[in-house]
């Protein structure tokens, strides 16, 4: 599914698509923002710090406006992606898993 383009982008992430290329060679894809990587980048954008995914996420534990709304973006698109599943397949249960 990663290497699906996250569907309904708007302006933000249409400019994202055109700066951040996937490694796969193509744009857009879903494992562009939904990963750590993508995680980071985006914070990166918003803030421009360079921290790791887990070094956000104690950003967000201690109330960082920053790290909140890039948390926020993460968990929006997520649901976009999930949401062009459920969309196709009608699962009865989406099992997440990453490296
Ligand atoms: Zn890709």
């Amino acid at each position: 599914m990663g290497h699906n383009p996250l569907p309904w982008m708007n302006d933000d992430e249409l400019r994202y698509r055109a700066e951040v290329p996937c490694y796969c060679g193509k744009q857009g894809c879903i494992e562009t923002f939904i990963s750590g990587t993508g995680f980071a980048t985006d914070y990166q954008r918003l803030s421009g710090k360079a921290l790791k995914g887990s070094e956000i996420m104690c950003l967000v534990d201690e109330g960082d406006a920053l790290a909140e709304q890039a948390l926020c973006r993460y968990e929006q698109r997520l649901a976009k992606s999930l949401a062009h599943v459920v969309n196709i397949l009608d699962p009865d249960v989406i099992v997440l898993a990453a490296g």
